[in-house]
C-alpha cells in the first residue's frame, strides 16, 4: 500500500527496489568505466536486445517517442508523406509521427484485439500513404501477418510500436521483427523499464539501422560530418547498463503478468465486464477490462483501497494537436469510454491480489 493507503495501479519505484542489487551493479560498472555516452553498455544492450527479439539490428535512442520518429525516418518517411495509424494509443505514437512532418490519418481498431483492424487499413490506403504505424496495445500482439501482407501488396513501410509489448509474440516469434522497423520505449512503467527516459529501434534491414544510427547523433557520418537528418537522441550508458541487468528478468516479469491475467479471468468471468481477448503471446502491459459503468467501478475500487487507471479517455483523433475531423472511429470512441486498467504490475498485483479480487466481487454483488 502507498502512504495514502491505496494500492497503486502502477509504481515503478517498487520494480526498481525489487531489483536494487542489479541497479547497483549497473551504476558501479558505468561510474568505474567513466564512459557515459555510446560506450560498451549501449553496444552490449543493442546486441543482446536484438538477439532477444530475434532481429539483426537494434539502435538505442532516448525515448519511445524518438524511436517512433526515427523508425519512420529509417524506413523512408519524409515530411508531407501520409502515415496511417490508430487513434487508440499513447500520445507518443502521435507525437512521434507528427514530429517528422508526416500527415497522420487514423483507422479504427478491432474490438477484440484493440489493435489495428487490417480490413480498415486496407480501406484507408491512398496513393499518398507511405507507411503504417501498428501498435501492440496493452501487450496484445496486433495481427502482423495480415498487416504485412497488405503492406507488401501496396508497397508501404511498416513500423511496429512495441512500447507496450516487450517480449510479446505471435506463433513463438517476437513482435518487433515483423515490420520494417520497430519502436520500443523503456519508460519506467513499461514491461522493461529504465529509471528515466530511454528507447530503441529494432530492424532487420542494415540500411534502416545505419540511417537511424546516423540520425540519432546529429546526422553524423563516420567522419563526424553531419550529412543528413539528425537529432540528439542517444541511449545513455547509465540506462543501457540498467537495461542490461533488467533484460535478464523481463521474461520472468512477463510470465508473472500472464499468471495474474489468468487469475483475473477466473475472478471476473461471472461479472458483467468484457475481458481482454485471450492470446498466448500477450505480455499484459496492462490488464484492461471494459464496462459501461467505469466511473462507478473506479469509485467503488478506490473506496476499497484499490487504484485503477484510465489511460486513454480520448482517442488521438479528438485531441487538438492530432485532430482528424474526417475520422469516424466508433470502436475507438466506445473503448475510450469503457476501458479501465486494473493493477497488473507483479510487485503490486501479486501481494494485493486477494484484496483486489474481493473488491471486484463486492462490486459485482452491489
Ligand atoms: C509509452 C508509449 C510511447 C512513448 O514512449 P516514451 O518513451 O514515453 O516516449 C509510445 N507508444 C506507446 C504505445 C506507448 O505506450
Amino acid at each position: 500500500m502507498s502512504r495514502r493507503g491505496l494500492v497503486p495501479s502502477a509504481d515503478p519505484g517498487l520494480y526498481f527496489r525489487a531489483h536494487y542489487h542489479r541497479l547497483q551493479r549497473a551504476y558501479d560498472r558505468v561510474f568505474s568505466s567513466g564512459r557515459f555516452i555510446l560506450g560498451e553498455e549501449v553496444r552490449f544492450f543493442e546486441r543482446r536486445f536484438a538477439d532477444y527479439l530475434g532481429v539483426e539490428h537494434c539502435v538505442g535512442v532516448a525515448s519511445g517517442t524518438d524511436a517512433v520518429t526515427l523508425a519512420l525516418y529509417g524506413v523512408g518517411v519524409r515530411p508531407g508523406d501520409e502515415v496511417i495509424t490508430v487513434s487508440l494509443t499513447a500520445s507518443g505514437t502521435g507525437v512521434g509521427i507528427m514530429r517528422l512532418g508526416a500527415l497522420m490519418r487514423f483507422v479504427d481498431v478491432d474490438p477484440r484485439t484493440k489493435c489495428m483492424d487490417p480490413g480498415k487499413l486496407e480501406e484507408a490506403l491512398t496513393e499518398q500513404t507511405r507507411a503504417v504505424v501498428v501498435v501492440h496495445l496493452h501487450g496484445h500482439p496486433a495481427p502482423m501477418p495480415d498487416i504485412m501482407k497488405i503492406a507488401g501488396t501496396h508497397g508501404i513501410g511498416v513500423v511496429e510500436d512495441c512500447a507496450q509489448a516487450h517480449g510479446a509474440s505471435i506463433g513463438g516469434r517476437k513482435v518487433g521483427g515483423f515490420g520494417h522497423a520497430a519502436a520500443f520505449s523503456f519508460y519506467p512503467t513499461k514491461n522493461l523499464g529504465a529509471p528515466g527516459d530511454a528507447g530503441a529501434v529494432a530492424t532487420n534491414d542494415p540500411e534502416v539501422a545505419e540511417r537511424i544510427r546516423s540520425a540519432r547523433q546529429y546526422g553524423w557520418n563516420e567522419s563526424k560530418v553531419s550529412d543528413g537528418y539528425g537529432v540528439n537522441s542517444r541511449l545513455d550508458e547509465i540506462h543501457a547498463a540498467v537495461l542490461n541487468e533488467l533484460l535478464g528478468v523481463l521474461d520472468d516479469g512477463n510470465q508473472r503478468r500472464r499468471r495474474l491475467a489468468d487469475r483475473y479471468r477466473a475472478v471476473l468471468g461471472p461479472l458483467p465486464v468484457a475481458l481482454p481477448a485471450p492470446h498466448e503471446g500477450n505480455v499484459y502491459h496492462q490488464f484492461v477490462i471494459e464496462t459501461e459503468e467505469r466511473e462507478g467501478l473506479k469509485a467503488y475500487l478506490r473506496e476499497a483501497g484499490i487504484g485503477t487507471s484510465v489511460h486513454f479517455a480520448h482517442g488521438l483523433h479528438h485531441q487538438p494537436a492530432f485532430s482528424d475531423r474526417s475520422a469516424h472511429l466508433p470502436v475507438t470512441d466506445r473503448l475510450c469510454r469503457t476501458m479501465i486498467s486494473l493493477p497488473i504490475q507483479p510487485e503490486i498485483a501479486e501481494p494485493h491480489f486477494d484484496a483486489i479480487a474481493e473488491a471486484l466481487l463486492g462490486w459485482g454483488k452491489r
